[in-house]
């Protein structure tokens, strides 16, 4: 009969300061490789349920300020794309493409190209 191994477990005691300096730090989330201000899961967040990147960070001043990020943009742009060829009424086009302006609305269109009837990247 062998002796009951006692239960063991890792508790990283996050005070401890090695005697070189380093210390102990939360893993710096990675950033996204197309603009300098969000991190790689936030734009891939908004990139995938087609809304700005600002739409998911807290806007309460001092807080981080997203609303200038490209592919926050771009993954609008999509969203709206995506949502002109699913669901959109041909009353609520006009009404997309009145409100906003031109440029966008060409940008919009130019995806809706790529897109299938499911809002799907064309194959
Ligand atoms: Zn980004
Ligand atoms: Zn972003």
């Amino acid at each position: 009969m062998t002796e009951p191994v006692p239960e063991t477990r890792w508790e990283p005691d996050y005070t401890l300061q090695a005697p070189e300096g380093h210390t102990w730090m939360r893993q710096a989330p990675e950033d996204c490789p197309r603009c300098g201000c969000c991190t790689k899961t936030l734009c891939d967040t908004a990139t995938e349920r087609g809304l700005a990147c600002s739409w998911y960070v807290d806007k309460e001043p001092g807080t981080a300020d997203v609303s200038d990020c490209p592919c926050g943009r771009a993954a609008e742009e999509l969203g709206f794309a995506r949502y002109y060829v699913t669901k959109a009424t041909p009353e609520q086009r006009a009404r997309f493409e009145q409100r906003h302006d031109p440029d966008k609305v060409a940008r919009v269109k130019a995806l809706v190209d790529t897109l299938d009837e499911h809002g799907r990247p064309r194959a």
